[in-house]
């Protein structure tokens, strides 16, 4: 079902197109040798070039034009092997060159694909239109002191990839899904952190509405979000703005503006956008960047599996519905983990185990995958107690917490607890004989027909073994006793 607002008009379709600035995970920048680290010191990573003193030039960082590349290929996107940098001119206090070197005709990557899963299992493909490489800005600071702003330069000259999207997003929930998607390639690719608190991926929201079977109409750019759940909350709150200029007789402005995430509103920034002339030129201390196709063939054998195959692999090898790979497949690391359990065991109990407990614990303990106290090779032992019955699942679940609590394995835990299976039947019949004696009423009504009250006794007799009997046995031996 197609995403639609309501207005005193009509129905209203939105029309979305996202510029994402991704930040390349490099050691250096992208035309000095300064570190790129995030966090350091203000102005302890600033090499002459970063902080353009007279005569300083720029050479072009390998690794980051590599880190491009790869996104391109992992975006099913065109490389070009030729493309050039231009300067971006503009006064701003923390750009020290005046310009921002870019690329604006002819970027490195040209048009892809990104492949989104919606909440109704439905998938749509939205269009990447290019993808180039930028620097970075250099960041003011306006709160260290009362009547002065300070400029920090480090960030200064580190390589962004800005990834612009088609006009194809039609919902919020498709916003958050195509960000969702390319912060995970990204993070697969190891081309970007996707650390958007720290600002590493942020997105320009670009937002139109229009009537069902119209043209595009005019739309507004909300800069810098900087978090998926703002980004759907952003196309939301203006999209409906805008349906009220329009239905109100006004005409929405082709502006740039910001969204307030405490009142779920967007504010006027700048207007005139296009008004912007940024006196774009080929910079002149810069050769175009020639690729050879050789290289790029080289990188594009060397990258990871990708989310996509993941998935459809977990699928067919582990008999995973879709959905269930898709969980556990959205961080790498996850995955790793879960094919380190699952390999040589029940694929689907590995799954249920991992979905189930084993991420409860970590929301509850607030732990990531990565200091998970749980390791992979000790949820796996724990899986083989299960699988050769030396556990039952119920006791399992008690060996799992103390896991969780004392990072032991299963088997240390099973033994210092005595928590083995009693699959003795000598043990089992006398917990069933002590029950049934003890509950002589109920036995009389489960004879006369009260069924539903076989539940009552296999949990009395599993209380009595302290839950450790195997509850096929016990089932058993119970049913023998009351025919
Ligand atoms: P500019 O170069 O001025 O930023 P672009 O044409 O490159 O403009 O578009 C920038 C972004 O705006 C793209 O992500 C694109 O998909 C989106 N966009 C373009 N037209 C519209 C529209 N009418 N409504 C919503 N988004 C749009
Ligand atoms: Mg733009």
């Amino acid at each position: 079902m197609a995403y639609t607002l309501e207005g005193s008009t009509g129905t209203w379709e939105i029309v979305c197109g996202l510029e994402v600035h991704a930040q390349v995970i490099s050691k250096s920048k992208l035309f000095s040798g300064a570190s790129a680290a995030y966090g350091a010191e203000p102005n302890t990573q600033v090499s002459f070039v970063d902080a353009a003193f007279p005569g300083m030039l720029p050479v072009i960082n390998r690794e980051c034009v590599a880190q491009a590349v790869r996104t391109g290929l992992g975006l099913n996107a065109e490389i070009n092997l030729w493309s050039r940098f231009d300067r971006k001119n503009y006064f701003y206090a923390d750009l020290p060159q005046g310009y921002q070197i870019s690329q604006f005709a002819h970027p490195v990557v040209g048009k892809g694909v990104v492949e989104v899963t919606l909440a109704d299992g439905s998938t749509k493909q939205i269009g990447v239109t290019r993808l180039h490489l930028e620097q970075d800005a250099g960041k003011s600071l306006h709160d260290q002191d009362p009547s002065r702003s300070f400029i920090d330069l480090n960030r200064s000259g580190v390589a962004l990839m800005e990834i612009v999207s088609e006009p194809d997003i039609r919902s919020p929930e498709e916003a958050g899904a195509y960000l969702t998607k390319l912060r995970q390639v990204l993070r697969y690719l190891g081309t970007c952190d996707g650390n958007m608190d720290e600002g590493s991926m942020r997105a320009d929201v670009n937002v139109s509405v229009r009537k069902a079977g119209e043209d595009f109409r005019t739309r507004c750019e909300i800069k810098n979000v900087n978090s998926i759940r703002f980004v759907m909350l952003a196309v939301e709150a203006e999209a409906k703005r805008q349906i009220g200029v329009w239905e109100d007789g006004g005409d929405v402005v082709q502006e740039t503006r910001l969204f307030d995430p405490t009142r779920n509103e967007t504010r006027s920034m700048r207007s005139k956008e296009d008004a912007h002339d940024y006196r774009y030129f080929p910079d002149p201390d810069l050769l175009p960047l020639v690729l050879e196709q050789a290289w790029v063939d080289e990188l594009k054998s060397r990258l990871p599996e990708l989310p996509d195959a993941k998935t459809a692999r977990f699928v067919r090898d582990y008999g995973l519905s879709a959905y269930d790979a898709r969980i556990l497949v959205m961080e790498q690391a996850t995955a790793d983990f879960y094919e380190t359990v699952a390999t040589g065991r029940d694929a689907k109990l590995a799954a249920n185990w991992m979905m189930g407990d084993f991420f409860a614990a970590l929301n509850r303990t607030g732990r990531t995958i990565e200091d998970s106290p749980v390791t992979a090779a000790n949820l796996a032992g724990l899986i083989d107690l299960i699988a050769d019955k030396t556990i039952n699942g119920r006791i399992a679940k008690e060996v799992f917490e103390a896991m969780v609590e004392t990072g032991q394995a299963a088997g240390v835990i099973v033994e210092a607890k005595g928590l083995r299976q009693v699959t003795d039947t000598g043990a089992i019949d006398a917990a069933v004989d002590a029950v049934l004696a003890a509950n002589a009423d109920k036995v009389a009504q489960y004879k006369a027909g009260a069924e539903k009250l076989f539940g009552f006794f296999v949990g009395q007799v599993m209380k009595a073994m302290a839950g450790k009997g195997n509850p096929a046995l016990v089932n058993e031996a119970l049913k023998a006793r009351l025919s």
